[in-house]
C-alpha cells in the first residue's frame, strides 16, 4: 500500500470516530466534517487518534467545547462537541450559525470549518501537555505566554492564552495566518511523544 493510500484510510478510520446525537448530519455537513477531520488527521494523526467528535441538538447557541475525557481505556483523551441548532441543515446554515455562535467577528471566520479547527487546536494543546514531561509543560506553558501578544488574531483569542492558541492554530490551518504556531506546536509535540 502506498503511503498516500495508508494515510488515507488511517484518516477515514480516525473520521469514525464521530457521534451525532439524534440521527444524522446532514450529507454536505457530514461531507465537510470528513474532510476536514481528514486534513487535521493528514497532519496530527497521534491528536486526530485520541479526538472523538460529538454533535449535540441544541435549542440554545453554545460553542467552544473542548473536554478532556480519558473514560476510554487511554485511546481517546478528548471530546468535541459541535452544536447543530436543528435537524438536517444545510451547510451554510450551519456555517452561519458558527460565525454567529458567539458574536459575529469575534472568532477567526471560516464556519463549521473554523470551530473544528479551534477545537482540534485546544486538543493539540492538551495532547503535549499529557504527554509531555514536567520541564516540557513548562516550558510549553511559557511559549504560550511569551508568543500571546504576537501570534493574536481574533477577539475571542484574547480572552484566554489557550483560546489565543486554538484561534491561532484554526487561522494558521484555514490558510487566514502564516504558519508561526503550528510549526512550533508540532516540534511540542514531537518532543513530548518521543520514547
Ligand atoms: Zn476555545
Amino acid at each position: 500500500m502506498s503511503r498516500a493510500s495508508s494515510v488515507l484510510n488511517e484518516a477515514q478510520k480516525i473520521v469514525s470516530n464521530l457521534s451525532v446525537e439524534g440521527g444524522t448530519l446532514h450529507p454536505e455537513v457530514q461531507a465537510e466534517h470528513d474532510r476536514v477531520v481528514a486534513d487535521l488527521a493528514k497532519e496530527f494523526p497521534q491528536v486526530a487518534k485520541a479526538v472523538k467528535w460529538t454533535y449535540e441538538r441544541r435549542n440554545y447557541p453554545h460553542f467552544d467545547q473542548y473536554a478532556r475525557n480519558e473514560s476510554r481505556g487511554g485511546k481517546i483523551t478528548g471530546e468535541i462537541k459541535i452544536p447543530v441548532f436543528g435537524k438536517d441543515q444545510p451547510l451554510a446554515r450551519v456555517d452561519r450559525e458558527q460565525d454567529m455562535a458567539n458574536k459575529k467577528g469575534v472568532m477567526v471566520p471560516g464556519g463549521l470549518r473554523s470551530i473544528l479547527a479551534h477545537e482540534f487546536g485546544h486538543a493539540v494543546n492538551h495532547h503535549i501537555i499529557r504527554h509531555g514531561d514536567d520541564a516540557l509543560k513548562d516550558e510549553w506553558f511559557d511559549k504560550k505566554r511569551e508568543i500571546a501578544d504576537d501570534f493574536a488574531v481574533s477577539e475571542y483569542g484574547k480572552s484566554a492564552i489557550n483560546e489565543g492558541v486554538a484561534e491561532r492554530f484554526a487561522a494558521e490551518f484555514m490558510g487566514q495566518a502564516p504558519r508561526k504556531l503550528i510549526p512550533i506546536m508540532h516540534s511540542y509535540l514531537e518532543r513530548a511523544t518521543e520514547k
